[in-house]
């Protein structure tokens, strides 16, 4: 089976094709141009597609899409304005009509969580919770061995707990955020202000490494917030498992260590017992995984 696999992000599109047992047989990207809005994105990937087949002989199309995704009709139940007039979308239906073939469409992070479930870092729980941190902070719930979706396709937005009433002005419309204070573009914007200098987060996590003194306070200051939303979601959901993805994750057991000592402090003991805390471990493949994973369970 060759499934041709689409990663929709707000600067690129990963793509790939994919058999049935999640290898990657080619991979590539294109840049996703949000700007011009969700009908020439959508015409990009038929055209892609198009493409593909010349020299596969295609199954289906898996797509992993930012925004929070109807992953039944294939509908952008909401999507903010990187990527205009995406909201309200069947892409199911565009792309399916356009390329004769079967099309799902599932929310990145719930892609994430299916592919690290599948074959990666949570292929042993069945009750965890995925934390995606970059520009925002997503959230995907696992319970029973299946995606909880929520009765909108919209749970596990973990981001948008509130921290600090009256905070930060929030894409959500609210303020004060866990993702204004934790996410990786929050860490970074703490730097610039602090530091006064642009850093790459690579580069702060080296001097971390080296007991940087003016670095050392601000990454604490950061993990203090990220463990406290992190403590509300526990007490609330009692998982086996966090597991972190998004970008930093690739800053593997130093950033696991932190997170676990931190909150290990916060959380009640019984919550404390069962609870592990790992880094995602498909990189920047996992929501292609999870992809191929969601239409195998909805098509295969
Ligand atoms: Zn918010």
């Amino acid at each position: 089976m060759y499934i041709a696999v689409f990663d929709i992000g707000g600067t690129s599109v990963k793509y790939g094709i994919a058999t049935e047992k999640g290898d990657l047989l080619i991979e590539d990207a294109f840049p996703t141009n949000a700007q011009l809005g969700g009908e020439t994105l959508v015409q990009t990937i038929i055209d892609k597609v198009k493409t593909l087949q010349r020299d596969w002989q295609l199954d289906g199309v898996a797509i992993s899409s930012a925004g929070q995704i109807d992953n039944k009709t294939g509908i952008v139940v909401h999507a903010t304005d990187t990527i205009p007039d995406y909201t309200g979308m069947n892409v199911v239906k565009r792309i399916g009509e356009a390329v004769a073939l079967p099309v799902t469409v599932e929310n990145d992070v719930n892609c994430t969580a299916l592919g690290e479930h599948w074959n990666g870092a949570a292929s042993d729980s069945d009750n965890f919770v995925c934390v995606t941190i970059g520009t925002g902070i997503g959230g995907a719930l696992f319970a029973g061995g299946q995606l909880y979706t929520g009765s909108g396709f919209s749970a596990g937005e973990i981001g948008h707990m509130t921290l600090y009433p009256g905070g930060k002005a929030c894409t959500c419309g609210d303020e004060g955020c866990l993702e204004k204070y934790s996410s990786s573009s929050a860490l970074q914007e703490m730097l610039f202000e602090h530091l006064g200098v642009k850093m790459e987060l690579r580069d702060f996590f080296d001097r971390l490494r080296d007991g940087d003194e003016d670095c050392v306070p601000l990454f604490n200051r950061w993990i203090d917030d990220l463990t406290t939303g992190l403590k509300s979601m526990v007490h609330m959901l009692n998982p086996g498992l966090i597991v972190i993805g998004g970008g930093i994750s690739a800053q593997g057991d130093f950033l696991v260590n932190a997170i676990k000592a931190s909150l290990q402090q916060k959380i009640m003991p019984n919550h404390g017992k069962n609870l592990d805390v790992r880094v995602a471990e498909n990189g920047n493949q996992a929501n292609l995984l999870g992809a191929v994973k969601h239409f195998l369970n909805e098509r295969g």
